[in-house]
């Protein structure tokens, strides 16, 4: 057992693209879960401050897929009627996004409502020598970058304006409103070495980095000032996030030293890739959660899949299935990998169906409902039965789950391989027979499947005893009674046993079902 650690904030930072990415979802999820573990805090941000890729609605839908998947957090934006408790009430309306509130002592934690902030920073570091005003134009730092290239030199600003502009030049074209923006001064062959907690020892030389810039022209900060600034003022302890980062913490770290602040600890977790090992994109499936929930996951079984994407207990431990009370428990950043983590649907597949076994076929019902209800065998079904009262329909429903769960991959499938439940069946009369049964030999099969049936009451009708009764009565050659039977039910190939359809399907229907093939002589 680690130890646990005292006073941890962490946050999760997304930039609202228009969804919630699975790999966001796993950054988040492992910041909540060392949060939940070490007793912190967990924080909200919303970092918006690349203005050209704003999409509307983004911000709302990410926070609420968030909660969705059943995170809370304890500090930052939530949507408007959030409904899990935090300890803080003083809230916020958010400036920027109408249906977002704030809680926390240390916003706005909407970046795009922070811009004096950090607009004031990046002075100060002027004002200390460590940033510039760079007033190159697009034109000159276009040509600069070509013939970089030519020479096969890293792509990096010159340091013009650094070398060139006299404090009175520069004032001059503040004054003038030419556009600026402020450039770190990242200073030259220095080493900047962190301990990542995931990835161990890291050290990068500043020979290759480029004097980042920190503002904008438009008045926004980059990402890297932002960022900085941010987690500097939320008293964030740990930075957990995405690999892809990693190239930018030593110039975070860069920053922090400038400023002369406590650096956090980095913790960067392993790339999600797809089965070829190719980073996991879009074009080879889907990305955004909402996405998995619309195909029938449970969240419960995307959560353990994506807690399983570059981390497992270890020692020994052949655990699969986790509860996120489990996971809290058990989550260590130490175990977490280096190694990218392959995105297996597999995977998915297998958890989703273990997670839908253990369902009470209640909850089952609850949660297959919407998916059933945007089916069209299922509206047509329960339109022709208009005269069943909603309990009768759940009871039905509720039997087809009973026969399908084992079986079931995700809430989307019910029904989809047994439409027979819910449909009028049209099948070819040669499906009817057993091996080399002639016609009389299946009317007399048929037949007796009825005089069983027949007999049967209410209370009878029972899985146990329908399957007893019609055991009884085939004799030594089942095939001959069951086969037929199971054929006029469901008219098709493969289904459930006769014994389950003719439980689901009732008394009535399934005499109806018989009643119908006996015509077709
Ligand atoms: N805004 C960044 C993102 O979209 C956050 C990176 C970080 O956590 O520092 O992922």
């Amino acid at each position: 057992m680690t130890e646990l650690q005292k006073n941890v904030r962490v946050r999760f930072a997304p930039s609202p693209t228009g969804y919630l990415h699975i790999g966001g979802l796993r950054t988040a999820l492992y910041n909540y879960l060392f949060a939940r573990k070490n007793a912190g805090v967990f924080a909200l941000r919303v970092e918006d401050t690349d203005q050209k890729r704003f999409v509307e609605g983004a911000v709302e839908n990410l926070i609420e897929a968030l909660e969705q998947m059943g995170l809370t957090w304890d500090e930052g934006v939530y949507p408007e009627n959030f409904k899990f408790k935090i300890s803080n009430f003083k809230l916020n309306k958010s400036v920027t996004y109408p249906g977002i509130v704030e809680i926390g002592e240390l916003g706005p934690y909407v970046q795009s409502e922070r811009l004096e902030l950090y607009k004031k920073y990046a002075e100060q570091l002027v004002a200390d020598g460590k940033a510039y005003y760079c007033f190159c134009e697009p034109v000159r730092l276009e040509q600069m970058r070509e013939k970089q290239q030519q020479e096969k030199l890293p792509p990096m600003y010159d340091r013009y304006c650094l070398a060139n502009l006299t404090a009175e030049e520069i004032n001059q074209k503040l004054q003038a409103q030419c556009p600026a923006v402020i450039r770190l001064k990242v200073p030259k062959t220095e080493t900047v070495e962190f301990q990542d907690l995931v990835r161990g020892q890291v050290s990068f030389n500043t020979d290759n980095l480029d004097d980042q810039v920190l503002f904008k022209s438009d008045g926004f900060p980059t990402y890297h000032l932002a960022n900085v600034v941010d987690d500097h003022l939320m008293k964030i302890t740990h930075v957990i996030r995405g690999e892809e980062w990693l190239p930018s913490t030593p110039k975070h770290i860069l920053l922090y030293r400038a400023f002369g602040w406590e650096t956090p600890t980095f913790a960067h977790i392993p790339l999600l890739l797809n089965a070829d090992k190719s980073k996991l994109s879009k074009r080879q499936g889907d990305v955004a959660v909402e996405d998995y929930l619309k195909k029938g996951y449970l969240k419960e079984a995307v959560l353990n899949f994506v807690a399983m994407l570059g981390w497992n207990p270890g020692e020994g431990s052949v655990q699969e299935i986790f509860s996120l009370e489990e996971l809290i428990a058990q989550f260590d950043l130490k175990k977490v990998h280096k190694a990218g983590a392959v995105f297996d649907l597999k995977k998915l597949d297998w958890l989703n169906s273990q997670y839908l076994k253990k369902m009470s076929v209640e909850d089952l019902y609850l949660a297959v409902k919407p998916f059933l209800e945007e089916k069209e065998f299922y509206q047509t079904w329960s339109s022709a039965h208009k005269i069943w009262s909603e309990a009768e329909k759940a009871e039905y429903l509720k039997k087809v789950l009973t026969i399908e769960q084992d079986r079931l991959a995700n809430l989307a499938q019910v029904g989809a391989e047994n439409e027979f439940f819910f449909k009028e069946l049209a099948y070819d009369k040669s499906l009817l027979y057993w091996k080399e049964m002639n016609d009389e030999q299946l009317r007399e099969s048929l037949q007796k499947s009825q005089a069983v049936l027949s007999q049967l009451n209410e209370q009878q009708w029972t899985q146990e005893l329908i399957e007893q009764q019609l055991l009884a009565a085939a004799g030594n050659n089942r095939g001959d009674l069951l086969w037929p039977l199971r054929a006029c039910l469901t008219g098709v190939q493969k289904s459930p046993s006769p014994f389950d359809c003719v439980w689901v399907l009732g008394k009535e229907e399934s005499l109806k079902r018989i009643e119908v093939a006996l015509g077709k002589f």
